[in-house]
């Protein structure tokens, strides 16, 4: 398993497959030139190389050092991982999560939502499209039904998509959770896959450019966890 040797500290960072895919080692360009391509992904802010840039930066210090100060939630390494992995990530519309997914868990605000958006009754919409999770006291899952009650499987989209659940807009990095050590892949979403792919590249070569070296200067490394947070405000 990969291991990323981060600045200041050194951790171990082991990134899983869930399932039986592997990750093929591509050259970073044509990883990059193809995803391109597929998603017209030319944004400078989702740079991989200017994400794994802020990434390594961002994980040399601990929240604790750079925002005490500041009454912000702390993350831990993995999740500025899952952040740098949501900042690339580009959705490839295969449509598996929404026909596969199951549960999907829901808020009450969700719920409310698609009661609003579909001018119901709120009563009428936990009975219409919700059950109690089985294992979850408490918590509110879609009824099992695949695909997805609101999966548009003719133009491969969500129907609700500006009021989709919040595990949806979250899904797939920032969704997988299940250890603090490690990012989780999901290999039916082949957009994880691919974004892993062009993480690791990306960090390989940044690691291996020498500016690389002055990262932990708080105000850089305070600069570089903010940019990451951004991936949690345009979700
Ligand atoms: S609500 Fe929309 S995004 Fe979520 S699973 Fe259903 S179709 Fe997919
Ligand atoms: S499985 Fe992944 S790539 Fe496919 S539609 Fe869902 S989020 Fe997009």
């Amino acid at each position: 398993m990969p291991t990323f040797d981060l600045p200041m500290r050194t951790i171990s960072l082991d990134i899983i497959i869930i399932g039986k895919g592997k990750i093929e080692k591509d050259a970073y360009a044509k990883i990059l030139a193809e995803m391109i391509e597929k998603t017209g992904l030319t944004k400078l802010e989702r740079d991989p190389k200017k994400v794994a840039l802020q990434l390594l930066s961002a994980t040399s210090l601990s929240d604790w050092e750079v925002f005490r100060d500041l009454d912000a939630p702390r993350y831990t390494t993995v999740d500025y991982y899952r952040m740098a992995c949501h900042m690339i990530f580009a959705c490839q519309r295969c449509g598996n999560c929404c026909t596969t997914g199951d549960p999907i868990r829901l808020r009450p605000e969700d719920v409310a939502a698609i009661a609003k958006s579909l001018k119901i009754p709120l009563n009428k919409a936990l009975k219409k499209y919700t059950i109690q999770d089985p294992k979850k006291a408490g918590v509110l899952d879609f009824k099992h039904i695949l695909p997805c009650k609101f999966y548009d499987l003719s133009a491969k989209g969500c129907k609700i998509y500006d009021i989709r659940p919040w595990s949806c807009r979250i899904f797939p990095f920032l969704g997988i959770y299940g250890s603090e050590d490690r990012v989780l892949v999901n290999e039916l979403c082949p957009g994880s896959v691919e974004t892993m792919k062009i993480l690791k590249e990306a960090i390989k070569i940044v690691r291996a450019d020498a500016k690389m070296s002055n990262v932990a200067d708080p105000a850089k490394v305070r600069g570089a966890k903010l940019f990451l947070r951004e991936a949690l405000n345009s979700i």
